[in-house]
């Protein structure tokens, strides 16, 4: 099997280079960060097989890309702004004001995001936080707030902001981790026929994830905020990247940050792990309100990944670029869809402006032309493509059994899959071979055969996360599933930071319909220090809530604090706090919660 490459990048251009090396203060040596239980967590070292030459393990373009990625240390953007790259996944960016340093994203962990702050001490004099900035409501860029801050400093966000953190982990929350563990390949071994990085960054850091609410709300466009002596002008970017994200510009700099909105590559509209589809358009349009708004008064654009852009024609060039990458794509799916195309057919068909592909920064290294243009499908038709063939199919394991029965058994499935891997076919190859494990997951030749298939589609993968999926896919094929190295304490102040109405939904949605079927129960939750009555109601294996009722009675009345309420939900029960009524209904409601599993199977039944 071999790898096959797009040739014809332009690798003569070394810009990106001289950018991501432009300002470059100190590294981190050696660059790995531990827990204080002494688990690694970050190991930044582990890429340095990159500085050798593209080995025939993997795609030339994500190579270079990973190259640029893996670097690590202290840099500075321009006069009193710094970032520290390399030290997770997204950077940490530094502002200096009149007393202190303002952080901007402070990483995923706590202790990645203490080492970023250490290391830009070590060259810039040990200067107080003063105020923490979050671009928008993406773990990576709040995650590691504790790390960094220190009592009282004001926390700035766009409206919307908590309610967005939490919700895109609360209600689908395990599935996404699960697939997380595939995008980027966190746990897959770090080497050349291994995980080489994830596009946007190498990967994401395995420590303590935690949530600072903000206290200063951005609520829109044109609003100045002064931080430390520092003026930052804002820009709102609702619905792009993330539902609540936005640009700004610090004037007196002449330096614009660009959140996660503008990066060196084609971002998702439909991240890998799973989430609710993005709007192109909307993006687009907001990229194109950037240049706008900005261009004029900025010499450097940076974002929280990936390296700056300097000059004032480089940062339109650049943010142009972006704009009609997402609009082309958003339009011609459009325009295709219109024309009766479905997604995988207008994946096939899309082809892009050629000015586009000889940009680096357009490169689907993260995102990519093909999954983005089905969910661009998706986002406007749904999973149904209009054909009645597609509208009631078997699910995988009773088709696989009649695909392989209709074939003529396993091992002729497998010596036909070989017929296509030696043709050059992967891709039909990886579907054959996925039926006859869906089929008999004990085939081991089908498994192993399926597994070199994933491998080498990973090696020829320009795409980082698409790299990581086949690789751990093939790693998963061959070892099963391993258990989750993501610490879950550091999740206590997600939970905390849920409302009432998510809680409850979260207990709703972990129902086990069935079992809860003849079940009829309703209890009053008096919130003492919320000031509000919540009555939920189950009946027919729902959870219905009601806010302050004001008809009917309940068998149980709880008066207690939402504290209370998430004890009594991870386990302490009841406990000592006050009731009137029959407390035998909250060990019914207990009783047909089915929890979540968080190491389920994706590449055998
Ligand atoms: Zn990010």
């Amino acid at each position: 099997m071999t790898v096959q490459v797009h040739d014809g990048f332009p690798f003569h251009d070394r810009q990106d280079f001289a950018d991501a090396d432009r300002g470059f203060v100190g590294a981190m040596e050696p660059c790995v960060v531990t827990t204080e239980s002494g688990r690694v967590i970050w190991d930044n070292d582990a890429y340095s097989f990159l500085d050798g030459d593209c080995p025939d393990t993997a795609n030339p373009s994500l190579w270079r890309q990973s190259q640029l990625c893996a670097k690590q240390g202290l840099y500075q953007v321009t006069d009193g702004i710094y970032q520290v790259r390399g030290l997770d996944i997204s950077n940490m960016t530094l502002v200096e004001g009149d007393t202190g340093v303002i952080v901007i994203d402070p990483l995923i962990s706590k202790e990645t995001a203490a080492a970023a702050l250490a290391l830009y001490r070590q060259y810039r004099g040990e200067r107080e936080v003063t105020a923490v900035i979050y671009t928008h409501a993406h773990a990576d860029h709040f995650g590691g707030v504790h790390g960094v801050y220190r009592e009282g400093i004001p926390i700035v966000a766009g409206r919307g902001f908590v309610e967005s953190a939490v919700s895109e982990n609360v209600y689908a929350g395990t599935a996404m981790s699960r697939r997380a563990e595939y995008m980027y390949g966190a746990q897959l071994a770090k080497g050349p026929a291994g995980q080489i990085g994830s596009g946007l960054g190498q990967t994401t850091s395995l420590g303590s994830i935690g949530l600072i609410p903000p206290t200063l709300e951005i609520t829109q466009t044109g609003q100045e905020e002064r931080l430390d002596g520092v003026l930052i002008r804002f820009q709102m970017t609702p619905g792009t990247e993330c539902p609540v994200e936005m640009n700004f510009l610090f004037p007196e700099r002449r330096a614009l940050c660009m959140a996660e909105n503008a990066t060196h590559n084609l971002h998702n509209l439909l991240t890998l792990r799973g989430a609710l589809v993005r709007d192109a358009r909307v993006w687009s349009r907001y990229l194109n309100e950037a240049i706008d708004l900005f261009a004029d008064d900025a010499d450097v654009a940076f974002a929280s990944h990936h390296w700056p852009t300097w000059g004032r024609d480089r940062i339109v060039t650049y943010l142009s670029l972006q704009r009609d990458l997402y609009a082309y794509l958003h339009d011609q799916t459009l325009r295709l869809l219109n024309q009766g195309h479905t997604g995988p057919e207008i994946a096939e068909m899309m082809s892009m402006p050629p000015e586009l592909d000889q940009a680096w920064n357009t490169h689907g290294y993260y995102g990519s032309v093909s999954h983005n243009v089905k969910a661009i499908y998706q986002r406007y038709l749904g999973w149904f493509d209009g054909n009645p063939a597609h509208l009631w199919q078997h699910p995988p394991v009773e088709s696989a059994i009649r695909y392989v029965d209709c074939l003529g058994g396993a091992e002729a499935v497998v010596a036909k899959a070989q017929e296509y891997v030696d043709g050059g076919d992967l891709r039909f190859a990886a579907e054959l071979l996925n039926h006859a494990v869906f089929a008999d997951e004990s085939d081991t030749a089908a498994r192993s055969l399926l597994a070199e298939v994933y491998d080498t589609l990973g090696f020829g993968a320009e795409n980082g996360t698409w790299r990581n999926f086949y690789l751990q896919g093939a790693d998963e094929l061959r070892h099963g599933v391993r258990p989750a190295a993501l610490d879950s304490a550091g999740a206590a102040d997600m939970i905390s930071a849920l409302t009432v109405d998510q809680l409850f939904d979260s207990v709703a949605i972990r129902i086990e319909g069935p079992k809860a079927w003849d079940a009829h129960l309703v209890i009053d939750w008096v919130f003492t220090d919320l000031g509000h009555t919540y009555r939920t109601s189950l009946s027919h294996g729902v959870l219905i809530q009601d806010v302050d009722p004001r008809h009917g009675s309940a068998d149980l009345t709880v008066t207690l604090t939402k504290a209370d309420l998430l004890g009594l939900f991870t386990g302490r029960g009841l406990g000592d706090l006050s009731t009137e009524g029959d407390t035998g209904v909250v060990a019914t409601l207990l009783g047909v919660l089915d929890p979540p599993r968080g190491s389920f199977a994706i590449v055998t039944p």
